[in-house]
């Protein structure tokens, strides 16, 4: 009975809000707020310069609420979100990405959760205006900070802190000085919080810049930073257009930059991360010389699809790898994949052939002590309905295509697994599937020799090799083998 009580007061505290009972008004515009449950509330603050303010054009469907995405109105008042959320600024006041990101973010939460944006953004402070605490347009910048922290806390958890802010330390000193601000003024916010590992995002600064140079320096900064705080990410911005005064993001920018912050927060911090399965083709020496040092260095595991490959010898840059070399790759903990004896199109084969080939590599794992293979690619990504019935047969559980898609377990068949192909020439196609692949999604890569001279439509350099490994350990993805999808 005396938890109903205090249940109810604060309820009616939150209707209400502390200058008592007097607003029914507002309370109208606010109808799930008697259904609120701390619990149930997970709360985002914004903090930085006016990019984060908002500045963008106020147009219709910026003002469009939902029940779940609650803000605050200029009286402290719990309200149903809508933009403009920052009430600091008369006058300046425009569209910004609370709200987009409220309702990109509704598609990744539980059903019954509310998100609760509280602005603290103030245009034009710089970094150390913040870590002093100064007053700045009539907002001393940290306390106000932590009175938002406070409330935050009263109605629900904060979640993370969304960052965007450095036009007005683009200068030689700021960008020198820029980790170490961060350093501090993060630690500071945390602090407050009082959660060491809260997530805070950051945003680049736009790209259009009438000091572009020093724009991108601060960015470089910031990524740096990044680096080293694993509880930190960086949204890009690089496509963003200003409002016509080569300053601030319009609103159709800020929409996407909203929506950005929320991609951002679940795929990094979310509960699913997305998923990289590498694999590794046609038995190369170079899978043992330049890919598995790689794949340690990144703590990686992966793949590899050997097969006696009928390379010609003394013509062939690339060597195949030795199956001392293979038994090394299945005792370092990485998976050994069946991509038939000799490299045979499973389509040309009889029943009896196929089954020959499959079992040539088993035989051989057999002798070297290394484990029955699970998972079989295809030689030239050909498939067809025998072959898929003789693996299943055979004790087989994944077996991989092409396609240029990622695999989505619950309409894919697991004997038909698309795949990227990962070389030099399609540099592109690879980083854009990277960037788009969201939490729980799956990416398998299909990749020969590392590097291969002979072909150039086939090779992946180790640099570029490196910069994708890099990205995914940046960017928190999970990097598995294949046998590893049985618990996907
Ligand atoms: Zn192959």
């Amino acid at each position: 009975m005396k938890f109903k009580l205090i249940y109810t007061i604060s309820i009616l505290f939150i209707i209400f809000g502390p200058k008592g009972f007097a607003g029914t008004k507002e309370s109208k515009a606010v109808s799930r707020l008697d259904e609120l449950n701390p619990a149930k509330v997970w709360v985002f603050i914004l903090a930085g310069q006016s990019n984060m303010a908002g500045r963008g054009k106020l147009e219709a469907q910026d003002t469009i609420t939902t029940s779940r995405i609650l803000s605050l109105d200029k009286d402290g008042k719990i309200i149903q979100a809508k933009e403009p959320l920052n009430f600091y600024e008369n006058k300046m006041q425009g569209t910004g990405c609370g709200l987009a990101f409220g309702k990109e973010l509704l598609n990744y939460i539980p059903k019954d959760v509310s998100i609760l944006i509280l602005q603290t953004a103030v245009g034009g402070s710089s970094i150390n205006q913040w870590i002093k605490n100064s007053k700045h347009r009539e907002i001393q910048l940290f306390s106000n900070f932590k009175e938002k922290v406070d409330l935050g806390k009263r109605y629900g958890t904060i979640k993370a802190i969304l960052w965007h802010q450095g036009e007005s330390d683009a200068k030689p000193e700021g960008v020198q000085q820029r980790r170490g601000k961060l350093k501090i003024l993060f630690g500071m916010f945390r602090n407050a919080v009082g959660n060491d590992s809260l997530p805070i995002l950051m945003g680049e600064l736009g790209s259009y810049s009438k000091t572009p140079e020093l724009f991108s320096q601060m960015n470089e900064q910031t990524r740096l930073y990044s680096a080293s705080d694993r509880f930190t990410s960086v949204i890009f911005t690089s496509d963003f257009q200003h409002r016509g005064d080569f300053l601030h993001f319009n609103s159709a920018s800020q929409r996407e930059m909203g929506k950005r912050f929320a991609r951002e927060y679940n795929r990094v911090f979310g509960v699913k991360k997305p998923v990289v399965v590498l694999t590794f083709d046609d038995g190369s020496v170079t899978h043992y010389t330049n890919v598995a040092p790689l794949l340690k260095k990144y703590g990686f595991t992966a793949t590899f699809f050997v097969c006696d490959y009928p390379r010609k010898p003394g013509i062939a840059a690339v060597k195949n790898i030795t199956w001392e070399q293979i038994q090394a790759l299945d005792s370092m903990g990485f998976e050994i994949g069946n991509h038939t004896g000799h490299h045979k199109g499973v389509g040309k084969l009889t029943e009896s052939q196929l089954r020959d080939e499959i079992k040539y590599i088993e035989d051989k794992c057999k002798e070297y002590g290394i484990v029955k293979p699970v998972s079989f690619a295809y030689p030239g990504n050909r498939s067809d309905s025998l072959s898929r019935v003789v693996l299943k047969n055979m004790g087989y559980k994944f077996a991989r295509v092409g396609g240029s898609r990622y695999f989505n377990p619950n309409n894919d068949k697991k004997f038909l697994i698309p795949s990227y192909t990962m070389t030099d020439k399609l540099d592109n196609k690879t980083i854009q599937a990277l960037k788009e692949l969201k939490s729980g999604q799956i990416l398998v890569f299909t990749i020969h020799e590392v590097p291969d001279p002979d072909h150039e439509n086939y090779t992946t350099s180790p640099e570029l090799l490196e910069k994708y490994l890099k990205f995914m350990h940046d960017n928190h993805f999970e990097v598995i083998a294949m046998r590893d999808l049985e618990t996907k």
